[in-house]
């Protein structure tokens, strides 16, 4: 659907969301199907290298006990997701560079054997590594632009480049990469203006995948006492989106399940078609703690939970791998 700037920033004040949310969820149906996809969401290492000014995992909270799963039990857990049934695994960490490239190579072509897409989410790194990522069997990458303001981005992200971020995510295209990108919404001095222009930015390059979710305070951050983004502007961000592109695949976020106990459902009804339930073992998901309540999350629900939950709003679990299916 063609929305122009103003269009979008109208449907993205009003409180009225109700049609918005119809009309999303309409729109996923006609595109996507009923079919919920679930990404068996892996994460292998808290260590990071930079200092995001809202993430609970930056470089500079020293109140957090730092992890990394050995190259052995990052296979296992993909092997026992595979087991269950899971059909894509991700990988995500800090921007941690312990991992030589031979050693990545190898993770990925053993998880490849058990008949999974991988989509890797590990943050910025040379074209020459996504390369051989790529074909050691990489298939989808995940690395949100986070927002389009490239001054905010700066504030938020410091020592970052916001235009070094965008070429990684032009380089995983290039390379055949699917691209997940996405944003936060309710940051600090981002405007509904600025969150219109990111979805028109997403759409513009063509993401397969767009992950949109709430800015949620983090202790020990410097933006721990800010305010964080409400759930009703993530939802309506996510089903502007689904408008914009009737075709991508849109995650029901973790973040938006933090800030209410049934975020998730709320946002598969109103435009969403993936879900990405934690596979990390308890003793390390406890730690990957980007922000609050994002592990009690993790912990409330098993799979035969998440299961249930989306089976009961009459939607079925996708048995393929869920990758974008261009269809416009
Ligand atoms: N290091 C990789 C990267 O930079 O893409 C992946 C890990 S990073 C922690 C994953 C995502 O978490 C970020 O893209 C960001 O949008 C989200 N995130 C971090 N802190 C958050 C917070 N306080 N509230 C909501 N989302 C947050």
């Amino acid at each position: 659907m063609n929305l122009s700037k103003d269009e979008i920033v109208e449907l993205l004040s009003n409180d009225n969301q109700e049609i918005l949310f119809k009309k999303a969820d309409e729109i996923r149906q006609q595109y996507v199907g009923d079919e919920v996809h679930l990404r068996g969401l892996m994460e292998f290492s808290n260590i990071c290298r930079n200092n995001c000014m809202y993430c609970g995992i930056r470089r500079d909270n020293n109140e957090l006990k730092r992890y990394r799963m050995s190259k052995e039990e990052i296979i296992e857990t993909a092997k026992n997701a595979a087991n269950i049934g899971f059909k894509t695994i991700v990988m995500q960490s800090g921007e941690d560079l312990h991992f030589s490239n031979d050693v990545m190579c190898e993770i990925l072509s053993e998880i490849k054997k058990f008949d999974v897409a991988i989509t890797l989410s590990v943050g910025e790194r040379t074209y020459e590594d996504y390369k051989l990522w790529k074909e050691a069997g990489a298939d989808r990458y995940l690395i949100r632009i986070e927002t389009t303001d490239k001054d905010l981005y700066h504030r938020l992200d410091p020592g970052m480049s916001w235009q070094n971020r965008y070429n990684c995510s032009m380089w995983l295209k290039e390379l055949g990469y699917e691209l997940g990108s996405g944003i936060m919404v309710g940051l600090p001095g981002q405007s509904i203006e600025s969150i219109a222009d990111d979805l028109l930015f997403l759409r513009d390059i063509e993401v397969d995948m767009a992950g949109i979710g709430p800015f949620i305070p983090a202790p020990n951050t410097p933006l721990a006492n800010e305010k964080g983004g409400t759930l009703n502007l993530a939802l309506r961000t996510m089903a502007v989106m689904r408008l914009l592109m009737p075709d991508i695949n849109i995650p029901a976020t973790t973040a938006m399940e933090s800030l209410h106990p049934n975020g998730r459902i709320m946002a598969l009804q109103a435009g969403a078609n993936v879900v990405m339930p934690n596979i990390t073992a308890n003793e390390y998901k406890q730690l990957y703690t980007l922000y609050p309540n994002k592990t009690n999350v993790d912990k409330a629900q098993s799979n035969t939970d998440i299961v249930a939950k989306i089976t009961s709003i009459g939607r079925t679990i996708g048995k393929g791998y869920g990758e974008h299916k261009k269809k416009i």
